[in-house]
């Protein structure tokens, strides 16, 4: 994952652009451009200058953003030393009520051992970890 992650939105639909001018508005060098062509990103057609579609850029780093996403089936919380959704360790998970009806779920990795952290309102935890024990710990 980039340190930066770009907006395909500010990528005009109905304009091209040149590989500087697609740096400029996305904020990233013209080798990320360059990059992205070599990932996937299709030109209008081989001549100089390069020039990119508006709206295959924002399709193209649509789909990009969409592959990188880990969402969470219930029962699950996203490890960060597996890098995708793991269960609980010992189906044991604590919530830690924060401000309002909202908290922390925490609980160990069932493959590594890392501590795993979600955010859950407190009336879908039902519905977030079912058929696991989820123990509520109060605030100092
Ligand atoms: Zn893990």
């Amino acid at each position: 994952m980039p340190a930066r992650r770009v907006n395909p939105h500010r990528v005009k639909l109905h304009r091209t652009y040149s590989v500087q001018e697609l740096a400029d508005c996305l904020g990233v060098h013209k080798n990320t451009v360059r990059h992205w062509q070599g990932a996937g990103l299709a030109a209008i057609d081989g001549n100089r200058p390069t020039l990119f579609d508006g709206k295959a850029t924002r399709a193209f780093l649509l789909a990009r953003q969409t592959s990188r996403k880990r969402p969470c089936p219930p029962g699950t919380i996203y490890c960060f030393g597996c890098r995708e959704p793991r269960a609980p360790a010992l189906g044991m998970v604590e919530f830690m009520p924060g401000k309002g009806a909202t908290g922390n779920l925490a609980a160990l990795c069932e493959a590594c051992g890392t501590v795993m952290h979600r955010r859950a309102n407190m009336a879908m935890i039902a519905a977030i970890m079912p058929r696991l024990a989820v123990q509520i710990r109060q605030a100092p």
